[in-house]
């Protein structure tokens, strides 16, 4: 196969250079190898022919492509100018259906006869109770028979349809090329996995999937290249990642003293929980080791991942290093660094805040304490990773809700430090296992999986608008028993004015109707100073109303806030209204979630709504989220890092196959750790060409 990457597309027949040049343009296409990888969208079946007196009868809209065979009885060129088109009436002894052609007329009309056979293909459709069929595809019957049975659909473009480059055209011209060639495709993959997997060989695959016979088999040629382009990922992630625990060192932090030990037996204000025992066990463990940690943490949403990661930042001053915390808003740096002072305030640990907005003057006492390693912990923003920043002995790097983070700004904590410092990353979306696997594949993965005892969970409900009174009701309810009160209103760019227009009214009437309560607001059009302004009376309980967009999504921690109405909820992603719903229910009492939402709304996202009325898992809710509409988000800053495009394998659908292509990854390099075996030269020099096209995966975290 290796051979066909340097074979131009031009010189396959039927290409020819100006087609080679739209399909590199359109599809990247430019070898006979891409032109195999263009796998096909899906297939129609031709092995059925339909009678157009059973499709009068059917209901119109059922009606899917089919097709026919008869005869024209007639052609008329109807209508003038631009409007001008060919209709041909076309009987097949049950009833007729008239065809119609907008464009190519002449071409058509010159081509076809009255009284001839055709087959026709097509998606009919009524109009004024006539069946049409517009720009159907017509064969003879011998040509149908040919390209009868099952016929693979291409994803293409309008530029190529428009140049008349369609299904059928990229079908005819690979299964002709694949004819064409003497030799069986060479499989890429390593024999023992092939044969240990039982995986259809490379040329089987590629013949089927253009071409396929019957489902079952297609089903095995599907898998076969998934797994393909599955594994290639896998084995250099842990290639990458095996390499880089051999040769990088890390910093070693053995010790455990008194700053550790006076805060977790003088300042800790409750006992840890199993889950995040656990999982500092497991930092400890890596950061002992000598080697590099590189370690995620999924933790739902008040799992209380600041406290572990505190923990962490303890056991490195101990060890004589400095440790940092990027988060990635203002509010939640500075929430973060009020929590560490308080929380550490009878120790005497110097902990300062570092952000966008710090002053000329506190910035420069920061940057001389960072050198002279007086500051022990520093807390802030991207202020962090600025190329100023220096400190005397940074050790860890803990960067949290790192899905807001870019992976190259990640890359930029490993220069703050001659050996580059442990990283933690947090993350609060969490991210599906076999997803994590492919998009994290270097990084350890802890998971706190247990909520501090005492939560109750989040009550959630889905309420129509026409309930809006009793909602009202039971928010004034829960403003008198001294707690506090979320309005989340959706914040969509493509109409930030209308949105900006419904925020701002919600505050009026939210003020007119919980009065005397007061009310804050912020939204992502306001400037930081005000925002945090308005954030602060909320979180020190002076406003017992927030009325916001989804700015608020990410980590703020008020635990007298019990109630959380999302507007509009219909607008939101599962992900993001379970981030947001993540916000109530971190005190004792009990909380409450309303997804308010009109009454006409798709069944999908009934579906969508509904699910978080039943569950409060995080992990259930991003599979759902995965599976519903894709790995969206997760998927889609991730995507951007992985090595290649997948032109087959899905994340969101392919956890069976990710699993299969991670452990066969593990057994082909325990056996052969750098790919120097004969038998696997092959496999070697395909992922070589592939991650060419690469990043450089070791310098991410
Ligand atoms: P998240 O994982 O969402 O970042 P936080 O770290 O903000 O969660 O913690 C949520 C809340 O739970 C905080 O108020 C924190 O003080 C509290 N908390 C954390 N760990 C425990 C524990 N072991 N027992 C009781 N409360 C805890
Ligand atoms: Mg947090």
């Amino acid at each position: 196969m290796l051979s066909l990457r340097n074979y131009d597309v031009k010189f396959v027949k039927g290409i020819g250079p100006s087609r080679a040049e739209i399909l590199a343009k359109e599809l990247g296409i430019r070898t006979a190898y891409d032109l195999l990888r263009h796998f096909p969208a899906s297939y129609i079946d031709r092995s059925r022919t339909y009678n157009i007196r059973s499709l009068q009868q059917s209901e119109a809209n059922d009606f899917v492509s089919v097709q026919l065979r008869g005869r024209f009885v007639s052609f008329n060129t109807v209508g003038e100018g631009a409007k001008m088109r060919l209709v041909g009436l076309f009987s097949d002894g049950t009833a007729t259906l008239e065809c119609v052609w907008f464009r190519a007329l002449r071409n058509i009309r010159s081509q076809l006869r009255a009284g001839e056979e055709y087959v026709l293909f097509g998606k009919p459709s009524r109009f004024n109770g006539q069946l049409q069929m517009t720009h159907p595809e017509v064969d003879t019957p011998r040509a149908a028979e040919e390209s009868g049975g099952v016929r693979a659909v291409y994803p293409l473009t309008d530029n190529l349809r428009k140049r008349n480059i369609g299904s059928r055209l990229l079908h005819s011209v690979i299964l002709s090329f694949l004819k064409s060639l003497r030799h069986k495709l060479t499989d890429p993959l390593p024999p023992s996995t092939l044969s240990s997997l039982g995986l259809m060989e490379l040329d089987t695959a590629i013949r089927t999937i253009h071409q396929p016979s019957d489902s079952q088999s297609l089903q095995k040629a599907r898998e076969r290249l998934k797994f393909e382009e599955l594994f290639y990922i896998q084995v250099d992630m842990l290639r990458r990642s095996r390499k880089r625990k051999d040769e990088i060192q890390g910093c070693l932090m053995p010790h455990i003293g008194q700053w550790f030990n006076n805060f977790y037996y003088q300042c800790l204000p409750f006992p840890l929980t199993g889950a995040q025992k656990r999982v500092i066990k497991e930092i400890r463990a890596d950061i002992i080791s000598g080697r590099q940690m590189n370690r995620l943490v999924q933790g739902d949403v008040g799992s209380g991942k600041t406290l572990v990661a505190l923990v962490a930042m303890l056991l490195a001053v101990d060890n004589g290093y400095q440790a940092c915390l990027m988060a990635p808003t203002e509010i939640l740096a500075t929430q973060h660094w009020q929590t560490i002072n308080d929380m550490t305030a009878k120790i005497g640990l110097r902990v300062e805040l570092l952000t966008g907005s710090t002053k000329a003057k506190q910035r420069r006492v920061i940057d001389e304490g960072l050198r002279d390693g007086t500051i022990h912990i520093l807390v802030g923003t991207h202020a962090l990773i600025e190329d100023r920043v220096e400190f005397a002995r940074l050790g860890l790097a803990v960067v949290d809700e790192q899905h807001r983070f870019g992976v190259a700004q990640r890359a930029r904590l490993w220069s703050k430090s001659i050996i580059p410092p442990h990283i933690l990353v947090m993350t609060a979306t969490p991210i599906p296992r076999t997803l994590a696997m492919t998009v994290y594949g270097d990084l350890d993965v802890s998971v706190i999986d247990e909520l501090p005892p005492g939560r109750k969970p989040v009550v959630t409900l889905l309420r129509y608008d026409n309930a809006r009174g009793s909602v009202v009701q039971s928010v004034k309810k829960q403003l008198e028993q001294g707690h506090q009160v979320y309005i989340v209103y959706p914040l969509v760019e493509e109409n930030e004015k209308l949105d900006l227009r419904s925020v701002e009214e919600g505050f009026e009437t939210a003020q007119s109707i919980y009065a005397p309560y007061k009310v804050a607001m912020v939204h992502g059009r306001m400037k930081p100073t005000e925002k945090d302004a308005q954030m602060s009376l909320f979180v020190s309980g002076q406003a017992s109303v927030l009325v916001a967009t989804t700015v608020i999504e990410v980590g703020v921690n008020v635990p007298s806030a019990t109630t959380m109405i999302i507007e509009n909820a219909e607008r939101f992603g599962l992900s993001q209204l379970h981030q947001l719903r993540g916000r109530v229910g971190r005190g004792a009492d009990r909380s409450y979630c309303i997804l308010m939402t009109k009454y006409q709304i798709a069944a999908e996202t009934r579906k969508r709504l509904e699910l978080m009325t039943s569950t409060t898992d995080g992990f259930v809710i991003a599979e759902a989220d995965m599976s519903m509409r894709g790995p969206g988000d997760i998927e889609g800053t991730m995507q951007s890092g992985l090595p290649f495009d997948l032109k087959i394998a899905n994340l969101a659908q392919d956890g069976q196959i990710i699993q299969l292509a991670r452990r066969a990854s593990e057994t082909l390099l325990d056996a052969d750790p750098d790919l120097s075996m004969p038998e696997n030269a092959r496999f070697a020099q395909a992922l070589k060409l592939i991650s060419n096209r690469t990043v450089d995966w070791s310098q991410i975290s």
